[in-house]
């Protein structure tokens, strides 16, 4: 995986954390027992820094003969995490640390079976395993709840990381290789083939990611930021096996490492494992990987990109990108980057912010451009500001509108509110748990202690709370003089503006002819056989059975056989409508939300249900506008949100659920305005201001457009149910490729008007108590006063006067407890349609691309059938097994596999995939090779692993009775799953596999997304859309 980890953006996604008040925090009181000098296992302790804000002691040290450096975070949490991380500054585009970060993970000293990372996946019950290149680093992480699992995976990754056997053939599976089309047919001819140099393909398919790429080359010109790390698909054949040993041998050295460990788990024995199986092998190098400064330019600079069509750009005359991009201080800088990290949030985010007013409401683009605000991921941070979607000849005025927006507020500064409310959302953001808290705290640190900043210092957020009130009280044009320094004052600031090729891809293409030309005309007969004669060697390895018994692993008996409760009540509000409660250790946060279904709603409204929701929050409601409102939502909550849910029974396939979750959080404090705030927008929302609607709209529509290339597969899939369920077509219209055109089509409409119209309909269908349940998690001496509020909001709520009739004349009650003895029963009216035939349907939807997504859906059963456990555990056990070699390996897409749905729909997929009706063959093949039974019981006993670390990943206190108010899934039902999985066994794989998989058996739907295929056109039993 290739990324350029963002400083985690105080704004958006924030790093959370957990007190369990009433437990005792063991792991913290341990850590503090140790001092400035101890010696451990070959370390030596340098610091001890309790951070009481954030309920953790920081522990920093450093290995004596390696100099490898260290730091453990204790905190009294069970979802233990390790990283490490290397500094990778590479001086190309070749992309040879992300292909080093694929090849290390094929096998090493201790552990030469082929690809143990992904085996391992299926040994351990691990929450998290994954390894990203950066644009100066890599890093390695995991977490899991198992202390023996921990262990495990840590001896795995040491290995991986510091004694790869970075065989030639990985590199050539991984990274890139010649290889004759079909590799048994010399006669064929010869092409690119590689994971890395695929998947960088599908990367630059992505404009935004062209966007980025380029702002960070041109900003930082001098040295490493300069190239691509993840690799340029044309300079990625330019890298040989012996640069990449050589670039692993200078890089993955401990001199050049930072360990990073999390959690309840005694740090002692991390230290004793890391020093004896890698550490003392080592002695201290000068790694000399430090990035230096950035030169300041004199003068600003410009810069011009072509990137590929946007086939779903609202206004295909309206496609330019224009950004302005300053660079700023060291990151290492922690209490400045604090500051303009705060700054930029003021500047750029929601709607009463400075740009946001000028740039969004101008209508001159649909969003601002890719990495707008603060970026922390380099060794200098940069802010860019810019719009995309917009004409040619606007790109002068949102540049002078930039300028004139950053003079206005040197003048006229920051309404003190907004201050406020920014910092107060930096306290519930704290507050706010989340379940992979020491994954966000490895990301949050992994930029700045890169470069040698101090990562407990960036972690002890309350001191920089309160150091900048203080330079605000002490100097009140504190923030303005940071804008004229920075923005006004800055020579070093690049304008770069990006332009769709029509041609672009086939340039795109008749380069890469190009440079495989090159390639193939300087072989000689030799070097050819040998082509010919690696391609079958790496053919029969990938075919070759796969022993992988020299890699630890958990049994499925270390699994706990029974699912622990949670407690939850049912009290009816204003005596008719159910709330569950849930008490947790919220930290001082009341999570609320409310489920309202839509089965009165007339079924020409239904498409637009989606954008109801992504407006509803943000119009205006009662006596506030639209930019009171925002204000109001930020001082008094942290985030308030609808958003369109199909939910699937869990014993009909014909049955679901649909309905509106609204969600919402806030501190204890803030509930009663919370509350009223909802009741403002049930009772009073404002569907008026025509023009707001629009830039809310085209916002929207490209969100939409410019997820497809991350979200392919996930399309691809949706298409392909569509016609199996009575779910499936509503999914399609919420959440599929419709709803992508639909938007386009809105966003491209002049008068919007009807649209506009059909808002306060859909309100008066959805937001009224008729049909609603909510539900509250709060802590324990919360719940009384949240059950008033809840009460006041219910009553303030009107009834529709006429009992509304549902559209749909099947509309089944079911209770969510079957047999509940105390306490009020909760309720829901699902949608069935007895008449509904499944039916086949192929689409191919012809995209740019030059990968493809693909998808294809298998009817099954529904969640309490016992054949769905078997097709759970099937799904993994040919992902692992079987579709992984073939797409993955073999094929040369990026991903690919088989997973059931919850709705019942047996999906298989691929995603950035140079091929598709080959994939559409090995999703055949991986049936028939289900049927044929030559599986292991340990296979069995592996996909059973990782379907329990999906099932018992960690839910968090927010997140908790979810399954039972949304699903209706009870803890009788769960449990009963659960013994189901325990007891799948060799001959029920083989017999649902027969029984629903097998062509002609059940109904299928495929779909593919990408470009135009020879293949596909000449079959008439395709939809070409
Ligand atoms: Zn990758």
């Amino acid at each position: 995986m290739w990324s350029r980890w963002k400083l985690l953006n105080l704004s958006r996604r924030f790093v959370n954390y957990k007190p369990w008040r009433w437990r005792s925090n063991a792991a913290c009181d341990r850590a503090l027992e140790y001092k400035v000098g101890d010696k451990i296992h070959g370390f030596t302790v340098s610091q001890v820094t309790p951070i009481p804000d954030l309920f953790l002691v920081a522990v920093k040290l450093g290995h004596d003969s390696t100099g490898a450096k260290y730091l453990h975070v204790a905190r009294e949490d069970a979802n233990n995490l390790f990283s490490v991380q290397f500094r990778t500054t590479p001086m190309d585009s070749t992309g040879v640390p992300h292909i080093l970060e694929h090849t290390v993970l094929c096998g090493s000293q201790k552990y030469p079976c082929r690809d143990p990372f992904f085996k391992m996946l299926n040994r351990s019950l691990a929450t998290f395993m994954n390894a990203f290149t950066a644009s100066d680093y890599t890093l390695y992480p995991f977490s899991t709840q198992n202390s023996k699992d921990f262990q495990n995976l840590l001896s795995v990754y040491l290995d991986a990381v510091f004694f790869p056997c970075l065989r030639e053939l990985d590199f050539w599976q991984e990274g890139w290789r010649l290889e004759h089309e079909n590799p048994s047919d010399p006669q064929t001819s010869l092409i690119f083939k590689g994971v890395v140099f695929n998947e960088m393909k599908g990367v630059f398919t992505d404009n935004e990611r062209i966007f980025s790429q380029s702002l960070q080359n041109q900003l930082l010109p001098d040295h490493t930021y300069s190239v691509v790390s993840g690799g340029n698909p044309l300079d990625i054949p330019d890298l040989s096996w012996e640069q990449l040993k050589q670039f692993h041998a200078t890089h993955y050295h401990p001199s050049n490492a930072r360990f990073f460990t999390y959690g309840n788990l005694p740090l002692e024995q991390h230290l004793r494992q890391i020093h004896e199986e890698a550490l003392n092998k080592f002695q201290k190098i000068e790694p000399n990987t430090a990035v230096p400064a950035q030169k300041l330019w004199e003068r600003p600079r410009e810069y011009h990109v072509m990137c590929g069509p946007d086939k779903f750009a609202t206004d295909p005359t309206k496609q330019t990108t224009i950004g302005v991009s300053f660079l700023l201080p060291d990151i290492t800088d922690i209490f400045e980057s604090f500051t303009l990290n705060l700054l930029s949030s003021l500047l750029i985010d929601g709607p009463n912010s400075p740009f946001y007013k000028a740039l969004i409401e101008s209508g001159l683009g649909t969003d601002f451009s890719p990495d707008v605000g603060y970026n922390g991921c380099t060794r200098e941070a940069f802010f860019s500001v810019g719009l995309q979607g917009i004409a040619d000849k606007h790109v002068e005025t949102v540049k002078q509108i930039i300028t004139k927006t950053i003079d206005d507020v040197i003048e006229k500064g920051f309404e003190d509110d907004r201050v406020e409310a920014l910092l107060q959302k930096i306290e519930i953001q704290m507050k706010h748990q989340s379940t992979s808290f020491g994954l966000a705290l490895s990301s949050y640190i992994a930029s700045c202690w890169n470069h040698e900043g101090d990562p407990i210092e960036l972690l002890n957020l309350g001191n920089q709370v309160t150091h900048f009130r203080k330079c605000l009280k002490e100097n009140p044009n504190f923030l303005q003089e940071k804008v004229k320094q920075y923005f006004k004052n800055n020579q070093h600031r690049l304008t770069l503006s990006m332009n769709p090729d029509e041609k672009y891809y086939e340039k795109q293409v008749q380069m890469e002819t190009e440079k495989l030309k090159q390639k193939v005309d300087s072989l000689s007969m030799t070097e050819k056989l040998h082509i010919y004669e690696k391609g079958l060697e790496l053919q029969d390895l990938q075919s070759k059975p796969q022993d992988a018994t020299c890699l630890p692993a958990l049994k499925v008996s270390d699994i706990e056989p029974t699912i622990s409760h949670t407690e939850l009540d049912t009290a009816l509000a204003a005596g008719e409508i159910p709330v569950q409660y849930c008490a947790q250790p919220t930290n001082g946060v009341v999570y609320f939300r409310a489920f309202s279904n839509l089965n009165t709603l007339p079924e020409e409204l239904r498409p637009y249900v989606p954008l109801f929701c992504s407006v509803l929050t943000k119009m205006g409601c009662g006596i506030y506008d639209y930019r009171e409102q925002a204000q109001q939502i930020e001082l008094k909550t942290g985030g308030m949100s609808a958003s369109p849910h199909v939910i699937p029974d869990d014993s009909d396939l014909d049955m679901y659920e649909q309905g509106v979750l609204f969600s919402s959080l806030c501190l204890d404090r803030n509930l009663s305005d919370m509350m009223h705030l909802w009741s403002e927008i049930f009772n009073n929302p404002h569907f008026e201001d025509e023009e707001y609607f629009k830039v809310l709209v085209k916002m929207s529509a490209q969100e939409l457009s410019n997820g497809i290339p991350n979200s392919g597969h996930l399309y691809a899939s949706v298409r392909a149910s569509r016609t199996l369920s009575p779910a499936g077509d509503l999914l399609e219209t919420f959440n599929g490729m419709d709803q992508v055109r639909l938007m386009k089509r809105v966003a491209e409409m002049s008068d919007i008007k009807p649209i506009l119209r059909k808002l306060p309909r859909i309100k008066k269908h959805l937001l009224n108590c008729d049909n609603m349940r909510c539900s509250v998690n709060a802590a324990p001496q919360q719940i009384s006063q949240a059950g008033k509020e809840v009460e006041n909001f219910i009553k303030s709520l009107g009834r529709s006067k006429k009992e509304r009739k549902s559209v749909r004349p099947h509309v089944i009650e079911k209770p969510v407890d079957g047999n509940l003895l105390n306490g009020p029963q909760m309720t829901r009216k699902l949608i069935t349609d007895p008449t509904f035939k499944p039916c086949q349907m192929k689409t191919h939807f012809i995209l740019p691309f030059p990968v493809n997504y693909v998808g294809e859906g298998v009817r099954t059963v529904p969640y309490t059938h016992p054949d769905y456990a078997r097709l759970k555990i099937l799904a993994h056990l040919m992902t692992a097994k079987f579709l992984h070699t073939e797409i993955r390996e073999k094929g040369g897409a990026y991903g690919g596999g088989a997973k059931l749905s919850s709705n019942g729909i047996f999906t298989f997929y691929s995603y950035r995939d140079p091929n598709s009706i080959q994939t559409l063959q090995s999703f055949e093949k991986a049936v028939n090779w289900a049927k044929s039974g030559k599986f292991t019981e340990t296979d069995i006993e592996e996909a059973k692993l990782s379907v329990f670390s999906v099932v018992d990943a960690p839910v968090a206190p927010s997140d908790k009775g979810m399954d039972r108010f949304l699903h209706g899934l009870s803890h009788e039902m769960k449990q009963a799953h659960r013994e189901q999985l325990f007891g799948v066994n060799h001959e029920q794989l083989i017999s649902v596999s027969n029984k629903y998989l097998r062509i002609g058996q059940s109904t299928r739907g495929l779909a593919i997304l990408g470009p135009e295929n020879m293949n596909i056109d000449k079959d008439p039993s395709w939809v070409i859309r």
